[in-house]
């Protein structure tokens, strides 16, 4: 045995079992998913087709794989797609909604439009408890983010009311913000139940959300850049009232994060 031919072995034996230890795994994994496919018949939670692998999550790979992103040119500051015409012509990077009235949410992103399979999968985590969903689409949404996560000092989940919560048994926004990376600050309380933000005209949702939203003294965020997380948003009115809360007790800047954005149709 030459000096150096022990360890060299035993490397050779480290990586031998290594290679055999993940072809193992990978073999036990498609036997629990045969098992899984047979004896408890599981369906995508957002397709509602059967689940071929249903170790690997409640979503199928095709659902995942057909959420529509936001393509640019989008609005600066809300994230909005913008009508191509618009940028070319103009110049303009804000859209109309932004240019009417000042945003207090600085930038914002979303994985993609609320719609499809990705309105399918907010809605299988929100409504029918399937909490699993937030780590992925959290990862999805770390991803989109860009430089919206950038030097930021932690998120800031958009809470539900207390009784919402009690009834629901999460908040979903806290469950996305927990897999984004920066510490959760939980700064916000919503203070006055409020009606849901989807069921109204778009007109009535900042009345709707003014003034729900507090953010108690003991909260630490003055000078701190922060990032709102939400599931959807709709017309930003709902961000724009947290955020204005948490600019009011002093924070630097505020941006936000939502799962999916429903796109208006600019004209
Ligand atoms: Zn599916
Ligand atoms: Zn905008």
């Amino acid at each position: 045995m030459t000096p150096r031919g022990f360890p060299f072995r035993t490397m050779l034996l480290r990586g031998t079992r290594q290679a055999d230890l993940e072809r193992a795994g990978r073999l036990l994994l498609s036997i629990a998913d045969g098992l899984a496919a047979v004896l408890l018949a599981p369906v995508c939670a957002a397709c509602h087709e059967p689940l071929e692998q249903a170790t690997r999550g409640a979503v199928c790979g095709a659902c995942w794989a057909s959420i529509v992103p936001i393509t640019p040119p989008i609005c600066r500051r809300c994230g909005d797609a913008l009508p191509s015409w618009r940028e070319r012509s103009l110049g303009e990077s804000l859209c109309a909604r932004c240019r009417r009235a000042p945003q207090r949410v600085s930038r914002a992103c979303a994985i993609g439009a609320y719609d499809g399979s990705l309105r399918a999968i907010v809605h299988a985590l929100k409504y029918d408890g399937r909490r699993t969903l937030a780590r992925p689409l959290s990862l999805r949404l770390r991803a989109a983010a860009g430089d919206v996560l950038h030097g930021v000092d932690g998120v800031v989940p958009v809470p539900l009311h207390r009784s919402r919560e009690r009834r629901r048994g999460f908040n979903q926004a806290r469950e996305i913000a927990r897999h984004l990376g920066p510490p959760v600050v939980d700064a916000l309380q919503r203070v006055r139940r409020t009606a849901s933000q989807a069921d109204l005209p778009a007109a009535r949702r900042h009345a709707n959300v003014r003034g729900a939203f507090v953010c108690p003294s003991r909260a630490p965020v003055r000078g701190l850049t922060l990032v709102l997380v939400d599931d959807v948003s709709t017309t930003g009115a709902t961000l724009n009232a947290c955020a204005s809360a948490l600019l009011a007790a002093g924070a630097r800047e505020v941006r936000a994060l939502t799962a999916a954005r429903a796109v208006t149709r600019q004209r």
